[in-house]
């Protein structure tokens, strides 16, 4: 049974116009996404079969295609939804005092971002991301779907630097593709991300999450809180 499912756009192929072509939006979901979804299905039921088999030969492979498919899912899945017909211009509130907080000032952050897609060298991504651990926004910069990400932080907002997200309609100017897409952003959309990822706690160190370090128990191990650790 699929794990994972390839969700609608939520919006028209052209609704992005003329950011970006409906030909590509088309393609991109459909077939591209697709592919992700498909091959993180394939993994799990290699996994399964693994176990079944008793044989883990294969189990680095298996892990690798997982990741792969697993992250360009969920990466494809947020930019479809940080964009937005109706987009463009600056976030207010919460996000805005903590973009200013953490990279300057907008512009800073937006120079930043866009360096991260512009000089991504082969496939990859720029992200704005939550880092529970030090509770402050940053940017990563991540290759294929997985790599070079930063472990306990939460993506808010994504842009997609593989050629096949700009070729078709801005060939050899992807600088052209990192600005015009500044037009599509749903600020409200990542506002609202931002919102729920501050919830998220990593929990190092100690399960109360308060940064005292727990004293060794004399006889029982004191039992995680339920969805935590
Ligand atoms: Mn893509």
């Amino acid at each position: 049974m699929p794990q994972y499912v390839l969700p609608d756009l939520p919006y028209e192929y052209a609704a992005l116009e003329p950011h970006i072509s409906a030909r590509i939006m088309e393609l991109h979901h459909d077939k591209h996404h697709r592919t992700y979804v498909d091959g993180a299905n394939k993994a799990l039921e290699q996994l399964e079969e693994a176990r079944s088999g008793g044989d883990f030969s294969t189990i680095a492979a298996i892990e690798k295609a997982l990741a792969f498919n697993v992250s360009g899912h969920v990466l494809h899945s947020l930019f479809w939804n940080n964009m937005s017909p109706e987009g463009g211009g600056e976030p207010q509130g919460e996000l805005a005092d903590a973009l200013k907080r953490d990279f300057g000032s907008f512009d800073k952050f937006k120079k930043q971002i866009t360096q991260a897609a512009v000089t991504n060298m082969g496939s990859g991504w720029a992200a704005l991301v939550w880092d529970s651990l030090s509770s402050r926004l940053l940017t990563a910069q991540i290759h294929d779907h997985q790599s070079e990400t930063l472990v306990g932080s939460v993506p808010l907002m994504v842009i997609d630097a593989w050629e096949h997200a700009y070729y078709l309609q801005y060939q050899t100017e992807k600088a052209k593709f990192f600005d015009a897409i500044w037009n599509v952003w749903n600020w409200e959309d990542i506002a609202a991300r931002f919102a729920e990822a501050q919830k998220a706690t990593l929990v190092l160190g100690s399960p109360q999450g308060d940064g005292t370090p727990r004293r060794r128990a004399p006889k029982k191990s004191p039992q995680h809180p339920a969805g935590r650790a």
